[in-house]
C-alpha cells in the first residue's frame, strides 16, 4: 500500500506549535514509508478564513522544510465536487432535505429537555422525502444509521466505539449551499487516497460521522491516529485563539528550523532517550507506535538548549548564511567590519539564538554612541579613567595584531598596574561594547579593530569627564 498522509488546516490563524506537530508527525509518516504527504486548506469557513493566514501557513511550512507532495488544494476549488456527490447521495437516499426552520428546531430542542432526553435533531424530515416545500429554504443531512456501532483502531489510543444512536443526521449542506466541514473532509480524503489520517484529538468525535459517510459511499476507511494535546507551561491548552505563538514569531527571535523540528518532534513521541534527531533520523526512525496517550508540555528552555547545540552542530557556513539575513533585516552593514564567518567560528559557542547573534556582533561593525546606561555605570567613574588612559596609549603603540599580542598587553598592564586582569577586561569591555556581557575581550578588541577601538576608548573617557562634571 502507497502511504499517503495529509495536512489539511483551516486557515483561521497562524500556525502554532501544535499545528505543526500534526504537520511533521504525518509528513515524517509519509517520508518514513517513502509515501507522499499533501497540504490541503479547510477553507469553506468563508467567514473566518482569512487570505493572511494561508500566506502563513505556507511561509511557516517552507521555512521548516516540511514540504508537500500534492497541492495546496483548496477546498473553495472543490465545492463543484461536492456538489456532485451531495446530489448522488440524495437521489440513493443516503442524504436527505430537511425543511425544518430554526423556530420548529428550536421549538423541538426545548421538548426533548423538558422530556429529559438528549437535544438533538428529531429526524423529523428523514422519512418525509420532501422535494421541495413552497418558498422555504433547507439543509441537507446524512442519513447516519441509527442502530449499531462504529468502530475504529486508533494508532495511538486503541479502540475507540461509538454508539450510533449517540450520533445526529449531520448536516452536510447549509441552507446557503455550501457543504460542512465534516463532508467536505470525508470526499477529500477519498479523491486523494489518503491512508493514514494524523490530526489532533478534537477530532475524535468527528471521526465517526465521517467513517458512516465513507462507508454509505462504500470507501476504504483510513487508518487514524488523534494526538494529545499540547499545554502550555501554565498547564493551559495552546490554542490559536488564545496563547499560541505563530511558528514565524520563532524565526523572528533567531531559532533554528534544525532546533524547532527537532524540538517538536519530541512533544509526544520518543525512541529510547533520544533527544538529538536530525531531520534524516526523525525520517528513519519516526512511528506511530511510540507517540504518547498524554498530552505534553511546552519547555522554552529546552528548545533554547537544543537551539544552542544546532548553532554549534550545523555547518559553519551553513549559521553564517543564516546570520547574515538577521544582519540585512536589522540593516547591518557586514562588509565594514571582520569577517562574519570567521565571527561565527570563534564564537558561536555562546550563543541560544541567531537574535542574541545578531545583537552581540552589531558592535564589531556600527560605530555607535557611548552612552551611558544602568548595566554599566557603576565602571564610568574618573578612578578608572588612568586605566583606559594607559590601555588607549599601549594599544595605539601596538605595530602588529593579533588577538595573542593583545592578550599579552593586558596581562602587562595589569601586573604592571597592579590591577586584576578581570577588572581591566571588564572596564574595556564597557569601553569597546557599552555592555558588561561581550565574548573575550582580546578576542573583541581584536575583531574591532586598532581604530575603531581606539576612537571608542576615547569617547567613553569624554563620557566618563562629562558626567563627573556634572556631579561636582
Ligand atoms: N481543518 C481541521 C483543523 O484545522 C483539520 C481537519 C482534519 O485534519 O481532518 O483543525
Ligand atoms: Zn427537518
Amino acid at each position: 500500500m502507497k502511504i499517503k498522509t495529509r495536512f489539511a488546516p483551516s486557515p483561521t490563524g497562524d500556525l502554532h506549535i501544535g499545528s505543526i506537530r500534526t504537520a511533521l508527525y504525518s509528513w515524517l509518516f509519509a517520508k518514513s514509508h517513502h509515501g507522499k504527504f499533501i497540504l490541503r486548506i479547510e477553507d469553506t469557513d468563508i467567514e473566518r478564513s482569512q487570505e493572511s493566514s494561508i500566506d502563513s501557513i505556507l511561509i511557516g511550512l517552507k521555512w521548516l522544510g516540511l514540504n508537500w507532495d500534492e497541492g495546496p488544494y483548496f477546498q473553495t476549488k472543490r465545492l463543484q465536487r461536492y456538489k456532485e456527490v451531495i446530489d448522488i447521495m440524495v437521489k440513493k437516499g443516503d442524504a436527505y432535505k430537511c425543511f425544518c426552520s430554526p423556530k420548529k428546531l428550536e421549538e423541538d430542542r426545548k421538548k426533548q429537555i423538558r422530556n429529559g432526553l438528549k437535544a438533538r435533531y428529531s429526524r423529523h424530515c428523514r422519512n418525509l422525502n420532501l422535494e421541495n416545500v413552497f418558498n422555504q429554504g433547507y439543509v441537507i443531512r446524512f442519513k447516519n444509521p441509527i442502530s449499531g456501532t462504529v468502530t475504529f483502531n486508533d494508532q495511538i489510543r486503541g479502540e475507540i466505539i461509538f454508539d450510533n444512536s449517540e450520533l445526529d443526521d449531520l448536516i452536510i449542506q447549509r441552507s446557503n449551499g455550501m457543504p460542512t466541514y465534516n463532508f467536505c473532509v470525508v470526499i477529500d480524503d477519498l479523491d486523494m487516497k489518503i491512508t493514514h489520517v494524523i490530526r489532533g484529538e478534537d477530532h475524535i468525535n468527528n471521526t465517526p460521522r465521517q467513517i458512516n459517510i465513507l462507508k454509505s459511499l462504500g470507501a476504504k476507511i483510513p487508518i487514524y491516529a488523534h494526538l494529545s494535546m499540547i499545554l502550555d507551561e501554565m498547564g493551559n491548552k495552546i490554542s490559536k485563539r488564545k496563547n499560541a505563538q505563530n511558528i514565524i514569531e520563532y524565526r523572528k527571535n533567531g531559532f533554528l528550523p534544525e532546533a524547532l523540528l527537532n524540538y517538536i518532534v519530541r512533544l509526544g513521541w520518543s525512541y529510547g532517550n533520544k533527544e538529538i534527531f536530525t531531520v534524516l533520523e526523525m525520517q528513519k526512525l519516526f512511528n506511530l507506535k511510540s507517540i504518547s496517550k498524554s498530552s505534553s508540555i511546552i519547555n522554552l528552555k529546552k528548545l533554547l538548549w537544543l537551539n544552542k547545540y544546532y548553532i554549534n552542530y550545523l555547518p559553519l557556513n551553513q549559521i553564517t548564511n543564516n546570520l547574515k539575513d538577521y544582519m540585512n533585516k536589522e540593516k547591518i552593514n557586514i562588509s565594514n567590519g571582520p569577517n562574519l564567518e570567521f565571527l561565527v567560528e570563534s564564537l558561536r559557542s555562546r550563543f541560544y539564538t541567531i537574535k542574541e547573534m545578531t545583537e552581540s556582533f552589531r558592535c564589531f561593525y556600527e560605530e555607535f554612541k557611548i552612552c551611558n546606561h544602568q548595566k554599566i555605570e557603576k565602571y564610568l567613574v574618573l578612578s578608572n579613567c588612568y586605566i583606559l588612559e594607559e590601555s588607549y596609549k599601549r594599544i595605539k603603540k601596538l605595530s602588529s595584531w593579533s588577538h595573542s599580542i593583545i592578550s599579552e598587553m593586558i596581562s602587562c598592564l595589569s601586573t604592571e598596574m597592579k590591577v586584576k586582569k578581570t577588572k581591566i577586561n571588564m572596564i574595556l569591555r564597557v569601553a569597546v561594547t557599552n555592555d558588561t556581557n561581550s565574548p573575550s575581550i582580546s578576542l573583541v578588541i581584536y575583531l574591532i579593530g586598532q581604530k575603531g577601538v581606539l576612537s571608542r576608548i576615547n569617547k567613553t573617557l569624554n563620557l566618563i569627564k562629562n558626567l563627573q562634571s556634572k556631579i561636582y
